[in-house]
């Protein structure tokens, strides 16, 4: 096991004194500043396949992968050329081409729910932008969402958002008008009881449910059985709008996101991380008569300067496309993310450490906790001291892991047994070296 003290990391700490100078934290989203684990974070130069090199050449095999959208891997070469190819035609026109209408059949044919799509430039985007449509549609103020639920940083949507929120403790961001928070209502993950509850306090109210269907955001949290069904039937029954944040999960775990694995259809859904293949890209989509309400179809406005951006297109497409093409790949990954999970569960039990590790295909997140959580409640006892010092034990071992124990660890295709193996050994020993202090 190659170990990489604080010491070799001289040049990241050299790199964030510099951009300490003139970006906020030295970074431009608040989790890579590692305020929840202490110390300087890496400053990245490279990456290629599972693994990314700082820039004091160090290598680490990484579960960041950009937060998702690196399902296939860093610089994967069918991605790289792609986006070659299409910077030397040029990087935006501000006119439609063809690339749009390329991605957009993909999705539409992926997605079972999405019979029309927009391409937006940011995750944050496509989920402020659907409830723009979902407000307009059902002629409804409120939105309601779940605790630990992150849904970007729009205003209104920065309620109760988990990991990067929860970590800094600021739930409620200061900037957000109490007025325009006001219209968002909470409820707790997996409890329908909950939702109801709002529902009988708002009735005909309510424009839309918003939920990640695998919370990501709390570090990973299944949908207990009949949670997202039970959505629906509240959904159908009241005459609100199902909306699905599959901005991790599209693409994710099968190549009809969780909708199609978990068989329960939303009437508009937000994509973002791989539809982008690694560039900036929010889609969000629905069914036609909807979607045929966004201007100039309709008049819910919404635009973009870089929106359907040529080199996002043709990104994505090379991303879906190697998706698409070797289905298979699914089964292989889940089987990685079954291995790590199963690896990482033993190695703590035999260092007598508590830990319990929740999974959904190619994403886990370890919580140091007795048992799985099923919400935000639950997920925030988890002894984030400890998983403080795991995290830079973790980092002395060549693993580059989120600095925060609520989020979620990524599985790529271009991981492998033997970097999953590693992986597992690194974790045995900062587990003993976690319990003993
Ligand atoms: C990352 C994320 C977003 C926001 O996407 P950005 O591209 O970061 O704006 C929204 N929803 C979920 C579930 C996410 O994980």
């Amino acid at each position: 096991m190659t170990l990489s003290s604080p010491a070799d990391r001289e040049g990241s700490r050299r790199a964030m004194e510099r951009a300490r100078r003139v970006l906020p934290g030295g970074v431009d989203s608040p989790v890579r500043a590692y305020r929840a684990v202490g110390g300087d974070p890496v400053v990245l130069a490279r990456g290629s396949g599972a693994l990314v090199w700082d820039v004091d050449g160090s290598e680490y095999i990484d579960y960041v992968c950009s937060y998702g959208p690196l399902i296939l891997g860093h610089a994967h070469p069918r991605v790289v050329s792609a986006i070659t190819e299409a910077a030397a035609l040029g990087t935006s026109f501000g006119a439609p081409t063809e690339a749009e209408a390329a991605l957009g059949e993909c999705v539409v044919e992926a997605v079972p729910s999405i019979e029309m799509v927009r391409f937006v430039s940011s995750g944050t985007e496509a989920t402020m932008s659907v409830l723009r449509l979902a407000r307009a549609a059902t002629g409804r103020d409120l939105i309601l969402k779940f605790e630990g639920c992150y849904h970007g940083h729009a205003d209104g949507l920065l309620v109760a958002a988990g990991s990067g929120a929860a970590t800094l403790a600021l739930p409620d961001s200061p900037g957000v008008p109490a007025a325009y928070a006001a219209q968002t209502l909470l409820a707790r993950y997996n409890d329908l009881a909950s939702v109801r509850a709002q529902f009988e306090a708002h009735r005909g109210a309510i424009a839309a449910i918003i939920v990640e269907p695998v919370a990501g955001n709390m570090g990973v949290v299944p949908p207990a059985e009949g949670f997202l069904e039970g959505l629906r039937a509240i959904c159908d029954e009241d005459g609100a709008l199902l909306v699905f944040d599959e901005v991790i999960t599209g693409f994710r775990g099968s190549y009809g996101g969780a909708q199609a694995t978990l068989g329960v259809t939303p009437d508009l859904t937000a994509l973002g991380k791989i539809i982008g293949g690694g560039l900036p890209v929010g889609a969000y989509g629905g069914r036609r008569e909807l979607m045929e309400q966004i201007a100039p179809s309709g008049a819910v406005y919404q635009a973009g300067t870089l929106s359907g951006n040529p080199l996002a297109m043709a990104a994505g497409r090379a991303t879906l496309d190697t998706l698409r093409e070797d289905l298979g790949q699914y089964d292989r990954l889940d089987a990685l993310g079954a291995r790590l999970a199963e690896g990482l569960t033993r190695a703590a039990e035999e260092a007598e450490v508590p830990l319990v590790v929740s999974r959904s295909g190619s994403t886990i997140t370890p919580f140091f906790l007795d048992a799985a959580p099923t919400n935000y409640d639950e997920a925030r006892l988890a002894d984030t001291s400890m998983f403080a010092r795991f995290h830079n034990a973790m980092l002395d071992r060549g693993i580059h892991l989120a600095p925060s124990q609520f989020e979620t660890w990524f599985v790529s295709m271009a991981h492998d047994e033997a970097l999953i193996d590693r992986t597992i050994e690194a974790a045995a020993e900062s587990f003993r070296l976690v319990r003993h202090g």
